[in-house]
Order: structure tokens, then sequence, then C-alpha cells
């Protein structure tokens, strides 16, 4: 008698907290949409619609969702919305590039961590996996302006597709609901210079071996090559995409069925931009 009495309080306060914050949200994300001027704002919310609407009902009884679902929208506006599974690729898509936007812009949301941290205590769903660098310059979070639970990031120098990368974007793939995977490759890089060198040293070796077959033809014509780190590191961005989708089948099979969507970017560590090089 208690507990169904506990049960029932924790649902009147869940419904509670959805119909007496959500226009407290609202407000919050029109104002920053307004702050943000047009930039990621417009795109951002026009797209959080759909998604909110299936993240929310997915957390509310049915009754609620219909609520739920009007307000919802906002609240996918600000970028601190944890409850993002349920996304397609392309909504995955767009909410990475609102978010990169953001940073660009210099208009990063507002993030409660703490908030975050509790609402992701017991279960995540990333909605996008991204496989970067270890370069301390290019850091997914900041760059996509993303909050605690929204990114599974996978990184080691070269961004290369080993065992370990590669299952670690399986589990993403399999387990967590994550149908977007960026391979996100960079300008400047150590690894891909120390490839281009043919650098054998320590363990860093073995990074060079995964990165010098796709690159092969740069190593050998690099004299005639002007920029040849950024040609050989966009190369190489490809090269390990193309590794990632052969070294595993259940990759391979989400891939090609377009349960899941594997795009290359490029970030250029001097000027702070990104670029989608493979779609
Ligand atoms: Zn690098």
């Amino acid at each position: 008698m208690v507990k169904s009495s506990g049960k029932l309080e924790s649902i009147a306060l869940a419904l509670f907290v959805t119909m007496f914050f959500s226009p407290v949200n609202n407000a919050f994300s029109l104002e920053s949409a307004k702050n943000n001027q047009t930039h990621a704002a417009t795109h951002d919310t026009s797209h959080a619609a759909s998604n909110a609407a299936s993240h929310e009902s997915s957390h509310k009884t049915a009754t609620t969702a219909a609520h739920g679902g009007s307000h919802a929208a906002t609240h996918g506006a600000s970028s601190s919305s944890h409850e993002v599974s349920g996304l397609s690729p392309e909504e995955s898509l767009e909410k990475l590039l609102a978010g990169y936007r953001r940073f660009q812009t210099d208009t990063a949301s507002q993030k409660d961590l703490k908030k975050a941290i509790s609402e992701t205590a017991n279960s995540q769903s990333p909605f996008a996996a991204i496989v970067t660098c270890s370069d301390s310059r290019v850091p997914p979070e900041l760059i996509f302006d993303a909050n605690i639970g929204e990114l599974f990031i996978v990184r080691v120098a070269g961004n290369v597709s080993e065992p370990y990368s590669v299952g670690s974007v399986e589990y993403a793939v399999e387990h967590l609901g994550t149908r977007l995977v960026v391979v996100l490759g960079h300008s400047k890089c150590g690894a891909v210079s120390a490839a281009l060198s043919k650098l054998r040293e320590g363990n860093i070796t073995y990074l060079v071996h995964k990165i010098e077959p796709g690159i092969k033809d740069i190593i050998k014509n690099q004299a005639q090559i002007q920029d040849k780190v950024t040609v050989a590191s966009k190369q190489n961005m490809k090269y390990q995409i193309m590794k990632l989708i052969e070294s595993s089948s259940a990759i391979e099979e989400k891939y090609k069925s377009g349960k899941i969507k594997i795009i290359g970017m490029y970030y250029d560590v001097a000027q702070g931009i990104m670029t989608i090089e493979n779609h």
C-alpha cells in the first residue's frame, strides 16, 4: 500500500514537473534562440520538433505525450537534452550540425551538468558516435556543443580503425541505438605526419602502420604535393571509414541497409572550422 502510493506520488510529481517546467524550458529556449539570432536556432528548433515528440512519448504516458510534444520542441532546441533516443540518422546529423553552428558562432548552449549526470545515471543513448584523433585541439563535445550523454567518442591518434575503436563503435550502434557515426580527421595531424615520414618509434609504430596503407600514394609523391598533411589527413579519414565498415559485419550491415549513416568530417585546427568531406 505504501509502495503503490509512493509510485503514484512519483507519477504525479513527474506530470507536475512536465507540465510546470515545460513552459519554463520554452521561455528559456526562445530567449536563447533570440540571442542566437538566426544561426543555429531556426534550424535546430524545426528539427527538434520531430525528435522531441518521439523522445517525449517514450518517457511519458500516452496521455501526456501529446501535451509534451508541443513543449518538447523547445526542450530539444537547447542542446542540453539527453533524451535523444529514436533519432533517425538524418535527424542525428542535423542535431550534430546545429551544435557545430553554435560552436562556430560562439553561442554554445548553457549546460546543466548536474541535471545531465542525473538523467544519464542509469542509461545512455548518445545520438552520435565520433571517431577522432587524440589531438588536444579537436575536442568533440566542444566542437559540437554537446552535453554529457550525447556523444559516444572514440579517440585514438590518427583516428585509426583497429579492433578496439571498431569494437567501440560497434557497441554504440548495436547496443546504444546510435545511428550516426562520424570519423573526424583534422589538419596538422601528428599521427598522419608520422606516417608521412615513416616514423618507427615504440608503440607509435603500430599507429603508423594503420595509417600508411591508406596514404601510400601520397607518401610516394609527397615532394610534389602541396600541403601534404592536409591531403593525407583527408585521405586517411576516408580510408579509416572504409576500414571501419569492412572490419565489422554488424556495422557494414547497418550501413548498407541505411540503418546508420557514416560520415567523414574534417576539422581545421587553425580556423576552428569543420567541413563534411564524405557524405
Ligand atoms: Zn591527429
